[in-house]
Parts: structure tokens; C-alpha cells; sequence
């Protein structure tokens, strides 16, 4: 006992919170401070790896830092997200055992950071010779790419990811890399048409218009100056501490290394400009003969050039929509306001479309170039829980997944000592949101937001009624107080209102399919892939799968894959809302640690056992230790039951021996379902 309390007031504060004596909330907080205050970013429980965003660069992912918890026990040195990797990769190197680094927090917290100190420590750990390195190199290499377009400033956030990201780096049985595949989530693509106050669109318009040459701007017919596109918001056009038109460089020469050719980087960068140009589309009224007035294309745009669209085709797409009804096509004219909505429906269509092909393209190249069999480190950067003023579809998405993250981090660390949490409204069964708003976008007849949020309410309604009679908690609540065009949702991180404003639109993601078509007229390889179903010869009538039920099918593919990996935890914490060194706001951290779960995490720990391992490994490791298995040992299973149990009461006074030499606290070992527990 007298060890703990010493460690607590120690300096620096105590590296593991188990530890922490006595143990409450305010004594949690207050063991984080110190450490952060000291520079002492990381912190343990047991062997979740908490990592408070210092906001400073620190000197503590050099070389030498590498090679000195390079093969070292995970708690033999101070806290650090190095010994996390290193334990990860051991163990998927040793033992065979597949595992995923599954990383949370909120935005800002230093999900990604922390990916790519993992992504890093594990590259300069891991094998050598030229091969292995161009593997290793390009697999780095991936990140300044995918950042530049998936990610942007926003008020939480100078580099905020606004996409989902999973990637499986593949090794041989050697521990040296093959490659990775990465699987994206839902990139936010809202944000290319408009981004809040505060805000920008993604980091690759700016970084293009700031660091391209001036030979390569005028090919893409590209002005310098920011405030001539619609799409680029001016209030925060420069980030201070962002270089753009270095960024630029740098994620040239990382699509070089990644393996991208000349031409398909030019290709790609004809498609962003293309989408600046989009933006500045406008249109002017047509005043029709019916009375109706029509749309037309105020000016000649340079995106066609860029393209090779002929004009009059996209003014066609813009002005006229047709609608396929009983095998008959009519075509209806728009309005101006319409073509502006099918324009930028166009353009976030054409974003993400791109960010998804790069992805494909990233994947083919990083992919292992044999079929043996491969040992897969998963490492999970997805965006954190979102609760903003205003909620939308996307902060229910995101928040959706961040649920089910949460049900699996309960499940596989405290799912013996905690009731099973029933996230029924966000589940998979029929009267799941996701699920309803589906079903009213399928539904014939007029669907709006409002006939969905009635439907909610009224079968949520239905659904609350019988659970009050079974005296459960709803995560629906329904409220009279709630404006009328909102709902809100009991999450497991707090309360979230959301509007319900959008929501059938943005999960139809419909596109006219005069514009697929439009698109895929044009002289241009690239956005011919991009718009497949434009293809007059594949017509297809079955409209494509709604944007939740894509999600929350991959969602769950990614659920699935994760259960069967060995699980390693980096909670992110971000100490204050101003991005600023040296402050340390308690009581947003302590809402952080409380929606993380991270008091019960250590109560568990405590009330648990440090060690878990099935018993026959265990003897097989410390057969020698005891009399009855060694010199004579048969193997684990050689003894039955009865003896086993001997042998490991042996087994555990001397392990209890060694651990009373370390002066910890009272340890023991008993068998626990078919575990050795210490
Ligand atoms: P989002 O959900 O918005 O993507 P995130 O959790 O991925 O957020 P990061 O982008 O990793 O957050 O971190 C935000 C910023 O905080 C970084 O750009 C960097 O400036 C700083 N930061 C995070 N972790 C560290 C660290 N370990 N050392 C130094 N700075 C850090
Ligand atoms: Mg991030």
C-alpha cells in the first residue's frame, strides 16, 4: 500500500492508474495533470494505452526512443505508445496472433498522430533489405495522400480527418511487411460544397492553388487567388502553421513513392480543379412558354474544356431531368434553383468518387504481391464522437459507429463484470434508425424529412412504451420540449440532439442520372471510371444502395473483422478546446474520461486480474518452475484435470513468491474459466 500512495505523490504522477490510491475521479484527473504538465503524455491501465494531446512536438519518437523499447516488456519501461506497438507486434510476430490497434477520442484528440506513431515505430521495427523498405516507405507513404484529401481544418481540428480509416498492414511469418489494404468510411463530403464558419474544404484545393507552378495552374486553367471559388470559404482560407504550398510538395512526391504515374496525378488534379470550376458554375432563368422557368448556364465554364465535355451536353444535364417511369422516359425541366442543387450534387458526387478511386488505387499498389499465409495488423483511425450545436446525418453516422466501437470495447475488455449494454434504436434490427429512414426512402408516395422523423416518433413511441413496462432505459428520448424537427439520442459519450433537416436526402445520395450520363461523355479517362453507371449501354434501373445502409454494412464487415483480432487500446484525450500547449481544462477532460468509460476500465482492472492466459501455455511456459512438471513434462494436456489443478497451485505460490520480490500488491492465481489469472 505504502508503494502506491509514494508513487502518487511522486512528481511526475503514477504511469499506471491501476495503481492510484485511493481511486476516484478526482484522483484520476488530478494523476493526468501532473503527468501532463511534466511533458508525461502517456499514461496506462493495465494495457490501454491513454495518450493526452500535448499539442507541442515532443522529443520523444526519436531513433534512440525506438531502439530503447525495441523488445522490451510492455511495463518494463515509462508509459509510451511505442510499448503498445511493440508489444503488438510481438506478439503478432511470436505468437501468430493477429492484432488490431484500435485508436478514440474526439476530434482534435491525436487519433491520427498516434496511428501514425504506431504505423512508424512499427516500420523501423520490422525487417530490412531494399524490398521491405520500398514496402514499408510506401505504405508511410499513403498517409500525406489520403490526408490531403480527406482532410480539413475545422473549429475542433486544423487537421481533422473527415473519413473513416482502416488499414490491415500484412506481414510474412518472419514478421516483415508484404503490404496493407485500406478500407475508407464515409468521407464528409457536405464540405466541398460548404463548410461552417471557421472551416475549410479540404486541405488539396488549397494546397494545389498554393503549391502547383504556374505552368501546371494555367493547364488547369486555375487562378492563385482563393476568394475567385465559390466552393472555398474565406474566413479561414490560411491556417496558421499550415504550409500549404510545402504540403503541396510533399504529397507530390508521396504519390510518386506511393506509385502513382505522371499522367494519373495529372488526371487527378484536373478533377479537383474540375470541382473548383463546378462551384463557379452559375445559372440564369429561362422564361418558358408554360409559364415555368428554366435553367440555363449564365457563362461559358472552363470545366468542360478541362474535361472534355461539350457545353451544351452539361447545360442539357443541368436544365432537363429524366424520369424513367413504367419504360417511359420524361424529361422535366428545372429550375434554377434545382440546377443548383443537382450542381452541387454534382460536385460532392465527384469529390468523393475520387477520394474513394484513390483509395482503390492506393490499395493496388501497397497490396501484398504474394497469397501465403499473412499475419495482419489492423490499425483503426475513425473520426471521434461528434456533438456539435447542430447535429446532422453525418454527425449520426459518425456518432453510430463510434457506438458500435464502444460495444466492442466492452465486449472485449469488461464484458464479464459489466451488464451487456443494449444500444437497441442503433442496432441492425428493423426498428434501428438506420434501418427506418431506409425504409421510408424506399417507401412509394411523397418521403420527406418530416414523414421520417413521424415515423420514428411514433414507432420509437410504440417501442418506449413496452420497455417502461419492462423498466429498461430507452436511448430514444422523446421529449416535449424538443424542437419540432429534432430528435434526440441517449449515446453511451452523452446526449445528442439531432436535426432531422437532410436526412432522406443525404442517405438517398441520389444522383440524376442525366449528369452520370453527362459525365460519363466526357474526353476524360478518368471521370469515365469515376461515373460508370453514365454508360448508356449499362442501363441499370436498380438504384443504388442508400449511403446508411452502405455504411452500416461496412461498419459492420469492419465489426466482424476486428472480434477476430487481439484487441489493443489508444484512448485520446485532448486537454482543451484552443489547441494550446500547457492548458489543461479539468473538467473537459473529465467528460472525455467519463463517455471513454475509463474509471470502469480501471475499477475492472483492479477488481480483475493483470494477467490472463489459457492455462496450457502457461504451463508450457513455467513447466519448469515446479516438480511435479519438470524435469518430467508431457505437454499441458497431458495431465488431467485433477493434477492440472495441482500443479498450478504449485505453480501459482511460486509465481506469488517472484511477485511478493517485486513488492506489488497481493497477487494470486486461480483458474477461471479455462484461464490462468494472476
Ligand atoms: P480528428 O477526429 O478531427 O481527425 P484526431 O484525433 O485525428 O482528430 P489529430 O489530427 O491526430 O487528431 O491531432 C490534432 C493535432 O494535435 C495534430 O495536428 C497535432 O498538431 C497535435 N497532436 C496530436 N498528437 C500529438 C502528439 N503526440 N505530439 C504532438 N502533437 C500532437
Ligand atoms: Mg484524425
Amino acid at each position: 500500500m505504502e508503494v502506491k500512495t509514494s508513487l502518487l505523490d511522486n512528481m511526475i504522477g503514477v504511469g499506471d492508474m491501476v495503481l492510484i490510491e485511493p481511486l476516484s475521479e478526482d484522483t484520476f484527473i488530478e494523476n493526468l495533470k501532473k503527468r501532463f504538465d511534466h511533458s508525461e503524455i502517456y499514461t496506462y491501465i493495465g494495457s490501454v494505452v491513454i495518450s493526452m494531446n500535448p499539442y507541442k512536438s515532443l522529443p520523444i519518437y526519436t531513433a534512440e526512443k525506438v531502439e530503447e523499447y525495441r523488445n522490451r516488456n510492455f511495463y518494463e519501461l515509462s508509459p509510451h505508445i511505442y510499448a503498445l506497438a511493440d508489444e503488438a507486434y510481438r506478439s503478432l510476430r511470436d505468437q501468430d496472433k493477429d492484432q488490431c490497434i484500435l485508436i478514440t477520442g474526439e476530434s482534435g484528440a491525436g487519433k491520427t498522430e498516434a496511428s501514425k506513431f504506431v504505423m512508424s515505430y512499427v516500420a523501423a521495427v520490422c525487417g530490412k533489405g531494399q524490398e521491405v523498405n520500398k514496402v514499408k516507405e510506401q505504405l508511410l507513404q499513403s498517409n500525406p495522400v489520403l490526408e490531403a484529401f480527406g482532410n480539413a481544418k475545422t473549429v475542433r481540428n486544423d487537421n481533422s480527418s473527415r473519413f473513416g480509416k482502416y488499414m490491415d498492414i500484412e506481414f510474412d511469418f518472419k514478421g516483415d511487411p508484404l503490404g496493407g489494404v485500406i478500407s475508407n468510411y464515409l468521407l464528409e463530403k457536405s464540405r466541398v460544397v460548404k463548410q461552417p464558419r471557421g472551416e475549410r474544404n479540404f486541405h488539396i484545393f488549397y494546397q494545389l492553388l498554393s503549391g502547383a507552378s504556374d505552368d501546371t495552374l494555367k493547364k488547369l486553367k486555375l487562378d492563385r487567388d482563393f476568394s475567385k471559388y465559390n466552393y472555398l470559404s474565406l474566413d479561414s482560407a490560411t491556417v496558421n502553421g499550415l504550409d500549404d504550398a510545402a504540403s503541396f510538395r510533399t504529397v507530390r512526391n508521396a504519390m510518386q513513392i506511393v506509385g502513382f504515374m505522371e499522367d494519373e496525378v495529372q488526371s487527378i488534379l484536373e478533377l479537383v480543379a474540375a470541382v473548383l470550376k463546378l462551384g463557379n458554375i452559375e445559372f440564369k432563368p429561362e422564361s418558358r412558354c408554360n409559364g415555368f422557368d428554366e435553367s440555363r448556364i449564365k457563362d461559358k465554364n472552363e470545366m468542360c474544356e478541362l474535361l472534355g465535355i461539350e457545353q451544351s451536353v452539361l447545360e442539357r444535364a443541368f436544365s432537363f431531368r429524366t424520369v424513367e417511369a413504367k419504360m417511359e422516359k420524361v424529361s422535366t425541366s428545372l429550375n434554377v434553383a434545382q440546377a443548383y442543387y443537382a450542381r452541387d450534387a454534382l460536385a460532392k458526387n465527384l469529390y468523393s468518387r475520387l477520394f474513394s478511386w484513390l483509395v482503390t488505387r492506393i490499395n493496388e499498389s501497397i497490396k501484398a504481391q504474394t497469397k501465403t499465409h499473412k499475419k495482419v495488423m489492423g490499425v483503426l483511425d475513425i473520426y471521434g464522437f461528434e456533438i456539435f450545436e447542430d447535429n446532422s446525418f453525418e454527425q449520426f453516422i459518425i456518432n453510430y459507429c463510434n457506438e458500435k466501437l464502444q460495444q466492442i470495447f466492452i465486449e472485449l475488455t469488461l464484458r464479464e463484470e459489466q451488464e451487456e449494454y443494449i444500444r437497441e434504436f442503433l442496432n441492425e434490427n428493423k426498428n434501428g434508425i438506420l434501418a427506418m429512414l431506409d425504409e421510408e426512402c424506399l417507401r412509394p408516395g411523397t418521403v420527406t424529412d418530416e414523414t421520417f422523423l413521424d415515423k420514428l416518433n411514433t414507432v420509437c413511441a410504440e417501442h418506449q412504451h413496452f420497455e417502461s413496462r419492462q423498466s429498461k432505459n430507452s436511448k430514444f428520448l422523446t421529449d416535449h420540449s424538443l424542437p419540432h424537427n429534432c430528435f434526440r439520442i441517449q449515446h453511451y459519450a452523452g446526449k445528442v440532439l439531432y436535426r432531422v433537416e437532410g436526412f432522406v436526402d443525404k442517405n438517398n445520395d441520389l444522383l440524376y442520372r442525366d449528369l452520370s450520363q453527362a459525365m460519363y461523355k466526357a474526353n476524360h479517362s478518368l471521370i469515365k471510371i469515376l461515373f460508370p453507371e453514365g454508360n448508356p449501354a449499362k442501363v441499370n434501373l436498380k438504384r443504388p444502395p442508400t449511403a446508411g445502409f452502405q455504411f452500416r454494412a461496412s461498419v459492420g464487415t469492419l465489426m466482424k473483422n476486428l472480434l477476430t483480432k487481439n484487441p489493443n487500446y489508444i484512448r485520446c484525450i485532448k486537454p482543451n478546446d484552443e489547441k494550446a500547449a500547457h492548458i489543461f481544462t479539468d473538467s473537459l477532460v473529465c467528460h472525455q474520461a467519463r463517455y471513454l468509460g475509463l474509471m470502469e476500465n480501471v475499477r475492472v482492472r483492479r477488481a480483475g486480474y493483470a494477467f490472463r492466459q489459457p492455462y496450457e501455455p502457461c504451463l508450457e511456459r513455467y513447466k519448469m518452475l515446479c516438480k511435479q512438471t519438470w524435469p518430467h513434462w508431457k505437454g499441458p494436456l497431458f495431465f488431467l484435470e485433477e493434477k492440472r489443478r495441482q500443479c498450478l497451485g504449485d505453480l501459482a505460490t511460486l509465481i506469488q513468491k517472484i511477485y511478493r520480490g517485486w513488492k506489488c500488491r497481493t497477487h494470486f492465481l486461480l483458474l477461471k474459466k479455462s484461464q490462468v489469472v494472476v
